[in-house]
Protein backbone atom coordinates (compact mmCIF):
# COMPACT_ATOMS: atom_id res chain seq x y z
CA UNK A 1 0.00 0.00 0.00
CA UNK A 2 2.51 2.40 -0.64
CA UNK A 3 1.63 5.72 -2.63
CA UNK A 4 3.54 7.55 -4.70
CA UNK A 5 1.25 10.31 -5.15
CA UNK A 6 -0.04 12.87 -2.59
CA UNK A 7 2.00 15.91 -2.82
CA UNK A 8 0.60 18.99 -1.32
CA UNK A 9 0.91 22.75 -3.04
CA UNK A 10 -0.45 25.32 -1.10
CA UNK A 11 0.12 28.76 -2.90
CA UNK A 12 -0.29 32.41 -1.72
CA UNK A 13 -3.71 31.35 0.08
CA UNK A 14 -5.57 33.65 1.51
CA UNK A 15 -9.04 33.31 3.69
CA UNK A 16 -10.92 35.60 5.08
CA UNK A 17 -14.37 35.65 7.49
CA UNK A 18 -15.66 38.98 6.99
CA UNK A 19 -12.97 41.53 8.52
CA UNK A 20 -11.51 38.51 10.17
CA UNK A 21 -8.01 37.24 7.92
CA UNK A 22 -8.30 33.37 9.01
CA UNK A 23 -5.48 32.76 6.47
CA UNK A 24 -3.36 35.33 5.32
CA UNK A 25 -0.87 34.59 2.39
CA UNK A 26 -0.27 30.74 3.47
CA UNK A 27 2.28 28.95 1.16
CA UNK A 28 3.45 25.53 1.65
CA UNK A 29 4.60 22.38 0.18
CA UNK A 30 4.24 18.51 1.08
CA UNK A 31 6.21 15.84 -0.25
CA UNK A 32 4.19 12.96 -1.31
CA UNK A 33 4.28 10.53 1.95
CA UNK A 34 5.44 12.91 4.12
CA UNK A 35 4.27 13.97 7.29
CA UNK A 36 3.63 17.13 8.67
CA UNK A 37 2.44 18.46 12.15
CA UNK A 38 0.74 21.50 12.58
CA UNK A 39 1.18 23.92 15.69
CA UNK A 40 -0.32 27.12 17.00
CA UNK A 41 -2.43 28.91 19.48
CA UNK A 42 -6.16 28.91 19.19
CA UNK A 43 -7.65 30.80 16.83
CA UNK A 44 -4.51 30.87 14.27
CA UNK A 45 -6.43 29.06 11.19
CA UNK A 46 -4.99 25.37 11.75
CA UNK A 47 -8.41 24.10 11.05
CA UNK A 48 -9.48 26.64 8.54
CA UNK A 49 -6.22 25.84 6.54
CA UNK A 50 -7.32 21.72 6.89
CA UNK A 51 -10.91 22.61 5.62
CA UNK A 52 -9.43 24.20 2.13
CA UNK A 53 -7.29 21.25 1.41
CA UNK A 54 -10.16 19.34 1.27
CA UNK A 55 -12.36 22.37 -0.16
CA UNK A 56 -14.60 22.37 3.07
CA UNK A 57 -13.72 25.88 2.80
CA UNK A 58 -13.31 28.13 -0.70
CA UNK A 59 -10.41 29.96 -1.12
CA UNK A 60 -10.40 33.97 -1.42
CA UNK A 61 -7.19 34.07 -2.90
CA UNK A 62 -4.17 31.13 -3.95
CA UNK A 63 -4.66 27.75 -4.46
CA UNK A 64 -3.95 24.54 -3.52
CA UNK A 65 -3.13 21.01 -6.03
CA UNK A 66 -2.85 18.07 -4.80
CA UNK A 67 -0.70 16.05 -7.75
CA UNK A 68 -1.22 18.84 -9.44
CA UNK A 69 -4.92 19.18 -9.64
CA UNK A 70 -6.17 22.05 -8.07
CA UNK A 71 -8.56 22.23 -5.27
CA UNK A 72 -11.15 24.74 -5.72
CA UNK A 73 -10.12 25.98 -8.66
CA UNK A 74 -8.41 24.94 -12.43
CA UNK A 75 -6.50 26.59 -14.66
CA UNK A 76 -7.14 26.91 -18.31
CA UNK A 77 -4.61 29.09 -19.88
CA UNK A 78 -3.95 31.90 -17.46
CA UNK A 79 -7.57 31.92 -16.08
CA UNK A 80 -9.06 30.24 -12.57
CA UNK A 81 -11.70 28.35 -12.72
CA UNK A 82 -13.94 27.53 -9.82
CA UNK A 83 -14.28 23.69 -10.46
CA UNK A 84 -17.76 21.99 -10.33
CA UNK A 85 -19.52 20.22 -7.26
CA UNK A 86 -18.57 16.98 -9.58
CA UNK A 87 -14.96 17.41 -9.81
CA UNK A 88 -14.61 18.46 -5.58
CA UNK A 89 -16.25 14.88 -5.05
CA UNK A 90 -13.53 13.31 -7.06
CA UNK A 91 -11.17 15.50 -5.85
CA UNK A 92 -12.34 14.50 -2.25
CA UNK A 93 -12.00 10.84 -2.89
CA UNK A 94 -8.06 11.23 -2.50
CA UNK A 95 -8.54 13.45 0.74
CA UNK A 96 -9.30 11.63 4.01
CA UNK A 97 -10.61 13.94 6.71
CA UNK A 98 -10.81 12.80 10.58
CA UNK A 99 -12.17 15.52 13.35
CA UNK A 100 -11.94 15.71 16.53
CA UNK A 101 -15.65 14.38 17.62
CA UNK A 102 -15.26 11.46 15.26
CA UNK A 103 -18.64 11.97 14.32
CA UNK A 104 -19.76 8.14 13.38
CA UNK A 105 -23.24 7.98 12.26
CA UNK A 106 -25.22 6.48 15.52
CA UNK A 107 -28.02 4.45 13.84
CA UNK A 108 -25.48 2.04 11.66
CA UNK A 109 -23.27 -0.55 12.98
CA UNK A 110 -19.06 0.20 13.15
CA UNK A 111 -18.99 -2.30 9.77
CA UNK A 112 -22.06 -0.34 8.21
CA UNK A 113 -20.48 2.79 8.76
CA UNK A 114 -16.99 2.33 7.12
CA UNK A 115 -19.58 0.78 3.68
CA UNK A 116 -22.16 2.69 3.91
CA UNK A 117 -21.12 5.42 1.95
CA UNK A 118 -18.75 4.05 -0.32
CA UNK A 119 -21.54 1.91 -1.69
CA UNK A 120 -24.16 4.17 -1.97
CA UNK A 121 -21.86 6.94 -4.45
CA UNK A 122 -21.18 3.65 -6.00
CA UNK A 123 -17.35 3.58 -4.97
CA UNK A 124 -17.12 0.21 -4.30
CA UNK A 125 -19.33 -3.19 -4.76
CA UNK A 126 -21.00 -4.33 -1.83
CA UNK A 127 -18.50 -7.07 -1.67
CA UNK A 128 -15.28 -4.72 -2.05
CA UNK A 129 -16.42 -2.45 0.43
CA UNK A 130 -17.04 -5.03 3.06
CA UNK A 131 -13.08 -6.74 1.94
CA UNK A 132 -12.08 -3.37 2.61
CA UNK A 133 -13.47 -2.51 6.03
CA UNK A 134 -11.96 -6.12 6.98
CA UNK A 135 -8.74 -5.25 6.07
CA UNK A 136 -9.31 -2.09 8.09
CA UNK A 137 -10.68 -2.73 10.96
CA UNK A 138 -7.88 -5.35 11.22
CA UNK A 139 -5.07 -2.02 10.85
CA UNK A 140 -7.09 -0.05 13.63
CA UNK A 141 -7.28 -2.96 15.45
CA UNK A 142 -11.41 -3.66 16.02
CA UNK A 143 -12.35 -6.27 13.55
CA UNK A 144 -14.31 -8.01 16.54
CA UNK A 145 -16.64 -4.48 17.36
CA UNK A 146 -17.83 -5.41 13.42
CA UNK A 147 -21.32 -5.19 14.93
CA UNK A 148 -20.80 -2.98 17.57
CA UNK A 149 -23.04 0.16 17.95
CA UNK A 150 -20.70 3.06 18.41
CA UNK A 151 -22.46 4.32 21.91
CA UNK A 152 -20.86 0.59 22.84
CA UNK A 153 -16.99 1.88 21.63
CA UNK A 154 -14.59 4.02 23.97
CA UNK A 155 -13.58 7.20 22.15
CA UNK A 156 -10.65 6.02 21.32
CA UNK A 157 -12.30 3.32 19.53
CA UNK A 158 -14.89 5.23 17.68
CA UNK A 159 -11.83 8.02 16.96
CA UNK A 160 -9.63 4.45 15.63
CA UNK A 161 -13.06 3.59 13.38
CA UNK A 162 -13.52 6.91 12.20
CA UNK A 163 -9.98 6.87 10.89
CA UNK A 164 -10.72 3.32 9.32
CA UNK A 165 -14.04 5.00 7.42
CA UNK A 166 -11.60 7.73 6.22
CA UNK A 167 -9.66 5.22 4.39
CA UNK A 168 -11.95 3.29 2.90
CA UNK A 169 -11.16 4.41 -1.09
CA UNK A 170 -7.23 4.60 -0.03
CA UNK A 171 -6.66 8.33 -0.02
CA UNK A 172 -3.36 9.53 -1.14
CA UNK A 173 -3.82 12.38 1.70
CA UNK A 174 -5.26 12.15 5.75
CA UNK A 175 -5.83 15.26 7.43
CA UNK A 176 -6.13 15.02 11.05
CA UNK A 177 -7.67 18.24 13.15
CA UNK A 178 -7.23 17.40 16.77
CA UNK A 179 -7.85 13.79 16.60
CA UNK A 180 -7.36 13.04 20.20
CA UNK A 181 -8.27 16.39 21.94
CA UNK A 182 -11.86 15.31 22.47
CA UNK A 183 -9.94 11.85 24.55
CA UNK A 184 -9.77 10.66 27.97
CA UNK A 185 -6.00 11.11 28.38
CA UNK A 186 -5.63 7.36 29.03
CA UNK A 187 -7.11 6.65 25.28
CA UNK A 188 -5.12 9.45 23.25
CA UNK A 189 -2.42 6.29 23.26
CA UNK A 190 -3.98 3.85 21.27
CA UNK A 191 -5.28 6.24 18.57
CA UNK A 192 -1.92 8.01 18.39
CA UNK A 193 -0.66 4.56 17.43
CA UNK A 194 -2.52 4.14 14.76
CA UNK A 195 -1.92 7.15 13.12
CA UNK A 196 1.90 5.95 13.37
CA UNK A 197 1.27 2.91 11.18
CA UNK A 198 -0.30 5.26 8.73
CA UNK A 199 2.72 7.25 8.74
CA UNK A 200 4.80 4.34 8.05
CA UNK A 201 2.43 3.59 4.97
CA UNK A 202 3.20 6.32 2.04
CA UNK A 203 0.22 7.95 2.90
CA UNK A 204 0.44 12.02 3.02
CA UNK A 205 -0.61 13.17 6.65
CA UNK A 206 -1.11 16.77 7.60
CA UNK A 207 -1.84 16.89 11.59
CA UNK A 208 -3.43 19.45 13.48
CA UNK A 209 -2.13 18.38 17.38
CA UNK A 210 -1.22 19.90 20.65
CA UNK A 211 1.02 16.73 21.35
CA UNK A 212 3.90 17.71 21.07
CA UNK A 213 6.21 14.36 21.84
CA UNK A 214 4.00 12.87 19.12
CA UNK A 215 4.99 15.42 16.80
CA UNK A 216 8.80 14.70 17.62
CA UNK A 217 8.12 11.28 16.98
CA UNK A 218 6.32 10.91 13.88
CA UNK A 219 6.65 14.06 12.04
CA UNK A 220 9.04 14.65 8.84
CA UNK A 221 7.94 18.37 9.20
CA UNK A 222 6.37 20.92 11.53
CA UNK A 223 4.31 24.50 10.95
CA UNK A 224 3.94 27.03 13.36
CA UNK A 225 0.54 29.25 12.38
CA UNK A 226 0.44 32.63 14.64
CA UNK A 227 -2.71 34.58 13.28
CA UNK A 228 -3.21 32.87 9.75
CA UNK A 229 0.36 32.85 8.85
CA UNK A 230 2.84 30.28 9.02
CA UNK A 231 5.50 31.72 11.05
CA UNK A 232 8.04 28.80 10.73
CA UNK A 233 8.40 25.71 9.19
CA UNK A 234 11.12 23.39 8.72
CA UNK A 235 11.99 19.97 9.80
CA UNK A 236 10.82 18.58 13.01
CA UNK A 237 14.13 18.55 14.54
CA UNK A 238 14.41 22.30 13.70
CA UNK A 239 11.25 23.46 14.63
CA UNK A 240 10.69 21.77 18.22
CA UNK A 241 14.53 21.96 19.06
CA UNK A 242 15.48 24.87 17.48
CA UNK A 243 12.76 27.37 16.90
CA UNK A 244 13.54 30.37 15.82
CA UNK A 245 10.58 32.72 16.16
CA UNK A 246 9.63 34.05 19.79
CA UNK A 247 5.71 32.52 19.66
CA UNK A 248 7.30 29.08 18.81
CA UNK A 249 9.74 28.84 21.27
CA UNK A 250 6.51 29.87 23.61
CA UNK A 251 4.43 27.00 22.97
CA UNK A 252 7.01 24.74 23.44
P1 LIG B 1 -7.66 27.05 14.86
O1 LIG B 1 -8.10 25.77 14.24
O2 LIG B 1 -6.19 27.32 14.71
O3 LIG B 1 -8.08 27.18 16.30
P2 LIG B 1 -9.56 28.23 13.03
O4 LIG B 1 -9.05 27.94 11.68
O5 LIG B 1 -10.69 27.40 13.53
O6 LIG B 1 -8.37 28.26 14.08
O7 LIG B 1 -10.05 29.74 13.09
C1 LIG B 1 -9.24 30.81 12.65
C2 LIG B 1 -10.02 32.09 12.87
O8 LIG B 1 -11.12 32.14 11.96
C3 LIG B 1 -10.61 32.21 14.27
O9 LIG B 1 -10.57 33.56 14.66
C4 LIG B 1 -12.05 31.74 14.06
O10 LIG B 1 -12.90 32.34 15.02
C5 LIG B 1 -12.35 32.23 12.65
N1 LIG B 1 -13.32 31.37 11.96
C6 LIG B 1 -13.13 30.07 11.62
N2 LIG B 1 -14.20 29.61 10.95
C7 LIG B 1 -15.08 30.64 10.87
C8 LIG B 1 -16.38 30.79 10.29
N3 LIG B 1 -16.98 29.78 9.63
N4 LIG B 1 -16.99 31.99 10.42
C9 LIG B 1 -16.38 33.01 11.04
N5 LIG B 1 -15.16 32.95 11.60
C10 LIG B 1 -14.51 31.77 11.52
MG1 LIG C 1 -9.07 24.13 15.07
Amino acid sequence: NLHTAGAISITGVSKSFGKLKALDDVSLELEPGSVTVILGPSGSGKSTLLRTINHLERVDEGYIQIDGDYIGYQRRGDKLYELKEQAILRQRINVGYVFQNFNLFPHLTVLENLIEAPIAHRQLSRHEAIDRAGELLDVVGLRHKADAWPRHLSGGQQQRIAIARALMLNPRVMLFDEPTSALDPELVGEVLDVIKKLARSGTTLVIVTHEVGFAREVADNVVFMVDGRIVEQGSSNQVLNQPRHERTKRFL
